[in-house]
């Protein structure tokens, strides 16, 4: 059988890149959940996999399709004084998580 290998989401964290680590406090006293990057895929939340022609096609649909239907998924993040997020866009059609603008870039005003 035929396979070609390409860049998948991180089974190992789900794409989530980042994983909870327990619970911590902040400076005021708040509770957040501590993340660390993911061990597997380095907190880049891809990892290289073989898949099948399969498998292919369909990645090859979700590079095709026009992603007109997207939700935000995720949340922000407040950890010792930064304000991350891991915001992804996914397009409801295809499933495709999209490399757009994060919520946090749309919010950053400090210039
Ligand atoms: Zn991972
Ligand atoms: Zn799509």
């Amino acid at each position: 059988m035929i396979k070609v290998q390409v860049l998948t989401q991180c089974e190992h964290c789900n794409g989530e890149a980042y994983l909870p680590m327990g619970e911590a406090e902040d400076c005021q006293g708040h509770k957040y959940t501590r993340h660390v990057p993911c061990l597997i895929c380095d907190g880049s939340g891809n990892e290289p996999k073989w898949v099948s022609l399969d498998d292919f096609a369909k990645l090859l649909r979700q590079a095709a399709c026009p992603h007109n239907h997207t939700s935000y998924q995720g949340s922000m993040r407040f950890n010792a004084g930064d304000v991350w997020d891991d915001i992804q866009e996914v397009c409801d059609d295809c499933g495709a998580i999209l490399d757009g603008q994060t919520l946090g870039d749309l919010t950053h005003d400090e210039n």
